[in-house]
């Protein structure tokens, strides 16, 4: 292991892995560095795997065909977009009769349609809000006079900006926060560091969750939100959290790895 790198986790006892993937699997469009040999690991321990990402944008198709094209094998019931777990909330909260209406993209429209759920703004009991690349005021006034009429306020995620090319853009957050501004109403908020994601993960998977280790790159939400979830925790420092800053963070993972060849590494030793 490299400096960086310490683990408190009881590896021996662990049956799954619960990932993040930006950061952790893959930067921009590279695939990082052992995530084959990582994954070959996992299969031949029978290690349960599940893959939990905040985008609520994309279908969970559209992962499944993006870790295919990485070489890693994925079926559908093992990817949960915060689009998946929004739609598994409303399925356990509101009859799929419930009118909705929707700030957000295919991602979420589709995870929402799947159970039977339908847009309807002129009768909307709940305002369902996601990152939306073509948010315009119009949406904002319809989900602002809805709120205001008394329906439910619910976000994918509260994640306020994330990275592009160019630097950083305003991420759904930052549409809640807006959204909320106008409302005085503060949402509910589905996807990590919220626990919602990390039970449907471990429910698909069959794991409890002191079973499991959350694969995660950044603390706010992968770290803090599976150790309240109860899962054992491993920052990956192939991502948003530099090493300075997993040290003086208050939220301390169980694990720290500089990348995922030094958590392979430590997982084998363990058994
Ligand atoms: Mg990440």
């Amino acid at each position: 292991m490299t400096q960086t790198s310490r683990s408190l986790i009881p590896f021996a006892s662990i049956r799954a892995a619960v990932f993040d993937m930006d950061g952790v699997l893959w930067r921009a469009a590279t695939l990082l560095p052992g995530v084959a040999e990582f994954f070959a690991f996992l299969q031949q321990h029978d290690i349960q795997i599940a893959f939990a990402t905040n985008n609520s944008t994309s279908t969970v198709e559209a992962y499944v065909k993006k870790l295919s094209g990485y070489g890693i094998p994925a079926e559908p019931h093992q990817i949960i977009t915060s689009a998946v777990a929004t739609a598994n909330y409303m399925h356990h909260h509101y009859p799929a009769a419930t009118p909705l209406y929707i700030i957000g993209e295919t991602g979420i429209r589709q995870a929402l349609a799947e159970y039977g759920f339908v847009v309807d703004p002129d009768q909307a009991q709940v305002v369902i809000v996601g990152m939306d690349r073509e948010l315009t005021y119009a949406k904002m006034q319809v989900a602002t006079l809805l709120i205001g009429r008394g329906a439910a306020f619910i976000g994918t995620n509260g994640d306020r900006s994330f990275p592009i090319p160019e630097g950083i853009a305003p991420g759904s957050g930052s549409i809640l926060a807006a959204i909320e501004a106008a409302t005085d109403v503060a949402p509910i908020v589905i996807g990590k560091p919220e626990t919602a994601m990390f039970d449907v993960a471990l429910e698909r998977i069959g794991v409890t969750p002191e079973q499991a280790v959350m694969i995660g790159d950044r603390l706010e939400t992968d770290i803090l939100g599976a150790q309240r979830a109860g899962l054992y925790t491993a920052l990956m420092l192939t991502g948003v959290t530099s090493p300075e800053l997993a040290a003086s963070s208050e939220i301390q993972a169980n694990g720290v790895f500089a990348a995922l060849p030094d958590l392979l590494v430590a997982w084998e030793a363990a058994l």
